[in-house]
């Protein structure tokens, strides 16, 4: 039977830590490391029911088992053997949260026969807090498995990268998104029902990050995530049929003026004009705004491949002077300047 059959996605990945549970080969550190919503706290959560599970030396079994008592406990957060710590609202995870942990690494289990402490955010731990975590790397107690979360492992002294073993979360499939959605969410059924390309938008947007799919299927999240995409396609029709500047304008300042909200259109405007240009030299390549491959492709059509590239880079300087701290409406009006030339 499957090993982590309820993990979608990262295949060979769950089928090797699977195997290492089941011969107890497993080390005593990981670093799990995927971006935003990718699922890194989902996983660390099943690693420990894997490792609880009563049935874990039965092949015939998957693993975790979902139903024996360790199971259940673990994967409904329930167990006081699996301890989980973040960085809560503040910046970084603070070196007074790590040695609190580390004195109850030194207790004995209360129900299970292994320990887990799940660090997230552990890219955000303070040099101090991860130099606090070192020595529990260096010499694990006996029946402890640390699991650390990071979106990328650049955040960690290499002293701690070198003591972990990292297990690296690849984005899931459109397919497999799609099929996990339509399992586990009326809103996903209901948006499948009214068509019109808004479940693949939603999938299109979340780029194979399943948490980030679910929480986009929020009502209130979904309606700006149309909002956005709307105005963004807008913006592209208009700068790639080489519309007048007047024209350009109008469609230019339908962007917000707010820094940070721009800036979250800025992201799906590059990706956007992004397929556009690939479009032009390989028809066939994955897209990461559009949804319908056709219109894509007409819009493609409408714009000489220099013209492309030339709304690309304005849209990477905008994102680059709105890092900057640019003034809003200079940025914009640079934007269309640069797009209508
Ligand atoms: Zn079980």
């Amino acid at each position: 039977m499957g090993c982590f059959p309820d993990f979608v996605g990262s295949d060979a990945l769950t089928a090797r830590i699977g195997d290492a549970v089941r011969r107890g080969r497993l080390s005593h550190a990981y670093l799990i490391e995927g971006p935003e919503g990718s699922g890194k706290r989902t996983f660390a959560t099943m690693i420990a029911a894997a490792v609880s599970c009563e049935r874990r030396g039965d092949e015939g079994a998957d693993l975790p088992c979902g139903a024996c008592p360790a199971c259940k406990k673990i994967l409904s957060l329930r167990s006081t053997d699996v301890h989980y710590l973040d960085r809560g609202d503040r910046a970084s995870v603070p070196v007074e949260a790590v040695r609190d942990l580390r004195r109850e690494m030194a207790l004995s289990p209360t129900e299970l026969d292994t320990r887990f402490f799940i660090i997230d955010d552990a890219d955000l731990m303070t040099p101090a807090a991860q130099n606090a975590l070192l020595i529990s790397l260096e010499e694990p107690p006996a029946g402890v498995l640390i699991l650390l979360l990071a979106t990328s492992s650049d955040g960690l002294l290499p002293t701690v990268r070198s003591r972990v073993q990292t297990l690296r979360l690849e984005p899931v499939s459109p397919d497999l998104v799609t099929a996990y959605l339509l399992r586990v969410s009326p809103e996903a059924k209901k948006l499948k029902a009214e068509g019109g390309g808004k479940l693949e938008a939603v999938i299109a947007a979340a780029h194979g990050r399943i948490g980030v799919a679910l929480e986009y299927l929020t009502p209130k999240r979904e309606a700006a995530l149309l909002k956005t995409r709307e105005t963004v396609a807008g913006v592209i029709r208009a700068a790639v049929a080489g519309n007048s500047y007047a024209e350009i304008c109008r469609a230019v300042f339908s962007l917000p003026t707010k820094r940070a909200e721009l800036s979250s259109h800025l992201v799906p405007l590059t990706e956007a004009i992004r397929d556009l240009v690939v479009l032009k030299r390989a028809p066939e390549s994955p897209l990461l705004f559009y949804v319908d491959r056709d219109e894509a492709k007409a819009l493609s059509d409408k714009a000489d491949y220099p013209r492309l590239v030339r709304v690309y880079d304005a849209c990477r300087d905008a994102t680059d002077a709105v890092q900057a701290n640019g003034n809003v409406q200079t940025v914009l009006t640079s934007f269309a300047v640069a797009v209508s030339r």
